[in-house]
């Protein structure tokens, strides 16, 4: 694959068992391990975003050039993929949202997802409680449409109605409720995103730092707000990184081409988003696009994602859609 860029990202790191409450935001790490040996045994050049988005441009990348990303900046990059990375002296890049950088807390509507997911109650009752709106104050957490319910009526009650300390105290209630151990859960922090200072550590250990927004949030149609969001996350980058960020991460994958002149004129030169593929030199500075690796893609899959054969089959889905869009009669006219 001459002239194509495949940009890897990563989230979260397994301490216990989060693989298993979302196997696609986090990864064992057995897993990443032989992930970076596959790309060590089969010697596909890593390089850094800076080097690789010159060469793409240039027409100067190595075949099968890859580039490694990290969204986020969960407390375990620090401990457990950063050593990994450094003991295949693979260079990666950090997309850090800062908001809970700032907070000594895990991040809220992760730790109510969690704790439903672990819990062995099957119905608990949340009579008293502000979020439940319901006037059923029992609800069945082995149903999924009432569980489902309750979930986002105490996460959409806590980002939109209290403080910090506000929701910490709103998951120790809900951890008594529901007979998981918040405590456990925050000073575990497998929830929880790097310190301050832990990721002063990672950029000492060669780890670059670049833009994810504050709040995990990039508007799509309000300028001011998506621009506040570059400007807060950079002022806490500052505090940790010594060169300019200028690279950038749509949280949740969520952008659209009304969003470019607005980067642009945040002086950042390019942006990452969650759309597969390979990206070659006409694909745009800001809409690159990344192969979400996670533990719920498989050995195989994985391979014939470096291999580029994922890319073929991609290709040959879109042919084979437009030939049918082609050939089939419009029984509407
Ligand atoms: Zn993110």
């Amino acid at each position: 694959m001459k002239d194509k860029l495949q940009i890897l990202c990563y989230h979260g790191f397994e301490t216990y068992d989060e693989t298993s409450f979302r196997p696609k935001l986090f990864i064992k790490k057995a897993t990443f391990n032989k992930r970076l040996e596959l790309i060590s045994k089969y010697r596909f050049p890593v390089l850094t975003l800076d080097d690789a988005l010159y060469k793409l441009r240039n027409n100067k990348l190595p075949r099968n050039a890859i580039v490694i990303t990290i969204d986020d900046g969960f407390y375990n990059v620090l401990g457990i993929a950063a050593d990994i990375l450094n003991a295949h002296k693979y260079p990666v890049t950090l997309y850090l949202t800062t908001y809970y950088v700032q907070k000594n807390s895990p991040i809220f509507r992760l730790v109510v997802q969690y704790m439903f997911w672990k819990t062995k109650k099957r119905e608990v009752s949340f009579g008293g409680c502000a979020w439940n709106k319901n006037e059923n104050m029992d609800v069945r957490i082995d149903n999924d449409k009432e569980r489902e319910r309750i979930i986002w009526d105490c996460i959409d009650y806590g980002e939109n109605e209290c403080s910090e300390p506000e929701r910490m105290r709103i998951c120790q209630l809900l951890g008594s409720l529901l007979g998981v151990n918040y405590q456990q859960i925050r000073d575990s922090q497998i929830l929880s995103l790097l310190t301050l200072d832990e990721a002063k550590l990672l950029d000492r250990k060669g780890i670059n730092i670049q833009l994810h927004t504050h709040r995990h949030y990039f508007s799509v149609d309000d300028e001011a707000k998506a621009k506040k969001e570059i400007v807060d996350n950079r002022k806490v980058l500052d505090e940790i990184v010594d060169y300019p960020t200028n690279h950038f991460c749509y949280p949740s994958g969520i952008w659209n081409k009304d969003q470019w002149p607005w980067l642009e004129q945040m002086s950042v030169y390019s942006a990452t988003t969650c759309l597969p593929g390979l990206n070659n030199s006409e694909c745009p500075a800001f809409g690159l696009k990344r192969f979400l690796d996670g533990e719920y893609i498989n050995e195989m899959e994985f391979m014939a994602e470096l291999f580029g054969f994922m890319e073929l089959a991609r290709a040959l889905r879109k042919k084979t859609k437009d030939f049918i869009i082609k050939w089939t009669p419009d029984f509407r006219q």
